[in-house]
């Protein structure tokens, strides 16, 4: 890691109140607590990512891992502000063990719709083909793969896909496709915001 590294910790924002000790799935019983997301309440950018992981689950205080360097470093190189995005998970909770996952993630993601509603970012941006296949079940393929460089909608807001930021992590070469979409994302912002 450099001296002084240009990476931020985001702020996070706690799950709203009746959904800390939300019990709508088995991963109520796994997780130590409910993360809501993190970053810029009122960001043009809405990024989605699987689950929180061990520490966020363990902590509640804001930290760096491998994720958030990878994913800021892409931001970096595409000239992402930190203070445009707000990070959010298609799961709010981890997981410790084996679960259903079809059950988990219809019965949390009426709690990512219903952030997308009260935050209205301009545009909504997936990591990993958990979230691309959950979010567009109906497609033959939803990989990221299948997916990236093109516009998709979900709720009326544009979204797009990239790697996730640890699949990058394990395999380097995906690191130019990450930096691409990313710069593509900038891009649809900045033209949605009339830049
Ligand atoms: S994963 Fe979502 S639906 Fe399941 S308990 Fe956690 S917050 Fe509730």
């Amino acid at each position: 890691m450099e001296k002084n590294p240009p990476y931020v910790i985001l702020a996070e924002e706690r799950a709203p109140e009746g959904i800390e000790n939300c019990q709508l799935c088995e991963l109520a019983g796994q997780r130590t607590r409910v993360v809501w997301g993190e970053g810029s309440p009122d960001a043009p950018i809405m990024m989605i990512l699987d689950n929180p992981g061990a520490r966020e689950d363990r902590e509640g205080n804001a930290f760096l891992c491998g994720t958030r360097e990878t994913l800021q470093l892409g931001m970096r190189e595409a000239g992402i502000d930190t203070s445009d995005v707000f990070v959010s998970y298609l799961l709010k909770c981890r997981p410790l063990r084996a679960y259903n996952k079809p059950e988990a993630r219809a019965a949390c993601l009426p709690h990512l719709q219903m952030q997308i509603l009260q935050k209205r970012p301009l545009v909504l941006f997936g990591f990993g083909n958990v979230v691309s296949e959950a979010l567009f079940p109906e497609l033959e393929d939803a990989s990221v793969k299948a997916l990236r460089g093109s516009w998709l909608s979900y709720q009326d807001t544009p979204i797009g896909f990239t790697y996730h930021p640890l699949a990058v992590r394990r395999r380097p070469n995906l690191l130019k496709y990450f930096i691409e979409d990313l710069n593509g994302l900038n891009e649809k912002r900045k033209a949605l915001a009339g830049e």
